[in-house]
């Protein structure tokens, strides 16, 4: 993972491939189960859209591969995927065109995954359509934009991937683009958002476009919370208490401030972001594999000597419930979902929390810690939809 340059979601999938994955181990109980498939179960960020440009598969039957396809989000209990439309930072560098063309690319592979499968999977552009769709039994798809980039500087293109269904908008992704800065990239360009950016978050309000805080820097992020008249969603990040000095999670302090804007922090998965052992591993890694590079060494067969040397260390379940406990504890129950970057970060998840099967894993953590079930079902989908329904309101309103 190589955070300073390139660094993503979607580079960890390259990095991290070698991994073994570990077994699961763990049991839910028929409550956890019931609890998981009988209430809204949204998930703020998984990565089908981009998995499916680097190797295509049909996710609407079960896949060898990837972490999501239809029968294991049905056991799962997975009601609304948020499907992100992952835009790499570096092709805005190459070219007006490229990014909104991409964008558009992906959301035409979500609409087929809906249309080949009508019974299974609807698209969803609505807090209305995804309740009708949980009651008859069908998987929304909900998209979210993972790097403002396509919307190329004209407010007309954020009309538009409105208009084609995109709900949030993560303002930067790996690199600073037009919009804001970015909490992996040192160059800080802005000091926050751009002029642009400023504006961009006015209107993404009143169109009902969710901003989303995930990947941005500690700069931006402050001025979206001055800007915004609606709650935020933090899409896909977990706590700087527990990774030290990893900007990309987010910090008490930020947490306070999400609190008064209203808004959701939906907890990340991938084990780099749970702890900062499985963190730095790939820090210490890609360090010793310069190195190796340097002598000649080929990276394939170094990365996997590396491992074999170096085991990683898999975040636990008890660890990601860690993140949602402190959440609780420090703004309360109503500002924390789930957002697990499945997909997205390789095969790095955490022992128990390995596909869209697993979140009866989850909740029955969050039993085993006396969260009672209205909690839950906040978790599990109450407090997005809430955000959801503010920005819904707000647009309609202006
Ligand atoms: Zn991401």
């Amino acid at each position: 993972m190589v955070r300073s340059t390139i660094s993503s979601c979607i580079a960890l999938i390259l990095s991290a491939s070698a991994l073994a994955a570990a077994p699961t181990e763990f049991h839910a109980s028929e409550k956890a189960v019931k609890l998981a498939k009988e209430n809204l179960l949204i998930d703020t960020h998984i990565d089908v859209p981009y998995r499916l440009v680097d190797k295509w598969d049909d996710v609407t039957k079960a896949t060898e591969g990837g972490d999501f396809d239809y029968p294991r989000a049905v056991a799962g209990g997975l009601n609304a995927p948020f499907m992100s439309i992952y835009i790499p930072a570096q092709l805005e560098k190459e070219g007006k065109g490229k990014s909104y063309l991409l964008a558009n690319q992906l959301i035409d592979g979500m609409e087929a995954i809906a249309y080949r499968a009508p019974n299974k999977f609807a698209m969803a552009y609505s807090t209305n359509d995804i309740e009708k769709q949980f009651k008859a039994g069908i998987i929304s798809i909900a998209m979210g934009m993972e790097n403002g980039s396509p919307i190329e500087g004209e407010l007309k293109n954020l009309h538009h991937f409105y208009d084609r269904g995109v709900r949030y908008i993560t303002l930067a992704h790996s690199q600073s683009n037009h919009i804001s800065d970015s909490s992996y990239d040192l160059r800080r360009q802005w000091k926050g958002l751009s002029p642009f950016g400023k504006e961009l978050v006015v209107e993404m309000n009143n169109v009902g476009m969710l901003i989303d805080v995930s990947h941005i820097s500690d700069a931006a992020f402050y001025q979206v919370m001055e800007l915004s008249k609606v709650p935020v969603i933090a899409s896909h990040s977990s706590l700087r208490k527990y990774t030290p000095g990893f900007e990309r999670n987010m910090d008490d302090e930020m947490l306070k401030a999400l609190k008064k804007n209203g808004g959701v922090i939906q907890i990340n998965f991938g084990s780099s972001f749970v702890t900062s052992n499985a963190n730095s591993w790939y820090d210490q890694r890609d360090e010793a594999q310069k190195e190796a590079e340097a002598k000649g060494e080929n990276r394939t067969d170094f990365r996997a000597a590396y491992l074999k040397r170096n085991p990683f260390p898999f975040a636990s379940l008890e660890q990601v419930l860690d993140h949602i406990d402190h959440v609780v504890k420090l703004i309360g129950i109503d500002h924390v979902g789930i957002g697990s970057d499945y997909d997205g970060v390789g095969d790095s998840l955490p022992i128990g929390l390995k596909d869209v099967s697993s979140y009866p894993n989850l909740v029955q953590g969050l039993l085993d810690r006396n969260y009672s079930e209205e909690d839950i079902k906040k978790i599990l989908g109450g407090n997005t939809m809430r955000v959801w329904k503010a920005a819904e309101q707000y647009a309609a309103t202006h």
